[in-house]
């Protein structure tokens, strides 16, 4: 992968941000589906979006990523009960998620497995965060999905060594993470296992040091806030504070930020 310049943005780049970025705000659409269905046991795919209180489906009009929820004012059209804004901003979130995997990657093959890695992971943390659960119907999607992806950018870009490091990182972040919920069954779930193949998958596409960073940032957010939690005695030491979001997190920012920061702590 080649290093760009800081501060320079190639048009080609910016054309791929903004596709990503529109890309986003529907794929956003979906993944409030995905976030209120999956660990309802319901399927993403039938009956179309209908109100919670009312149930009246919603027509096309009003199936806008956030421009529909802003033109309603936040409200059912047929029984005017509020809507919640977690809608619109789980659109923007995939959107802006999408737009930094366009400006990261730029023309690159590996976008559309990034682009399903960053959509997975806000779809695993925010029911993580409401339900204590990472769906096996949303992980091993992503897993092997993500591997057919990676495998396409691969053979496309003749980067056969990216994917031998990503299928390395899988195993290893998997392996870490199984001796961790050995030891800690408590701590770290076994959802939390499964999910670490996937992130392992996409931080060792990039390097196997982006692995142990993602790894790193996980823990490191996860007891940051934890301790704070404590302190602020919102949570006691014996409450359940999902670790999915953390995991997820901390993958994410070694995507985004990892190469700065690696150059930081490994100055050459
Ligand atoms: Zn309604």
């Amino acid at each position: 992968m080649a290093e760009k310049a800081p501060g320079t943005l190639r048009p080609v780049t910016a054309v791929v941000a903004v596709v990503c970025g529109v890309l986003g705000l529907a794929v956003g659409s979906f993944l409030n589906v995905v976030i209120y269905r999956v660990p309802r046991k319901e399927s993403v795919v039938r009956p179309r979006s209908h109100c919670p209180n009312c149930g009246t489906q919603l027509a096309e009009r009003d199936n806008i990523p956030v421009v529909s929820w802003l033109l309603l004012r936040g409200r059912c059209r047929t029984c005017g009960e509020p809507i919640s804004a977690r809608y619109p901003l789980v659109e923007l979130a995939t959107a802006a998620l999408f737009v930094a995997v366009g400006l990261r990657f730029g023309a690159d093959w590996a976008v559309p497995g990034f682009l399903l890695f960053f959509a997975s992971l806000l779809a695993i943390s925010l029911i993580d965060l409401e339900h204590y659960i990472i769906p096996n119907r949303i992980v091993y999607p992503t897993l092997f999905g993500g591997f057919a992806l990676l495998a396409l950018a691969a053979a496309l870009d003749d980067n056969w060594k990216a994917l031998e490091r990503a299928a390395i990182g899988a195993a290893v972040f998997w392996v870490i993470l199984l001796v961790i919920h050995l030891v800690s069954p408590r701590g770290m779930g076994f959802g939390d296992v499964r999910l670490s193949a996937v992130l392992g998958l996409f931080l060792g596409w990039l390097g196997l040091r982006y692995v142990g960073l993602g790894f790193f940032l996980g823990f490191f957010l996860g007891a940051v806030v934890g301790l704070a939690l404590l302190i602020l005695r919102r949570r006691g030491r014996k409450d359940h504070i999902p670790f999915g979001p953390f995991l997820a997190a901390g993958a994410v920012l070694a995507v985004l930020a990892g190469s700065p920061i690696l150059a930081w702590y490994q100055p050459r």
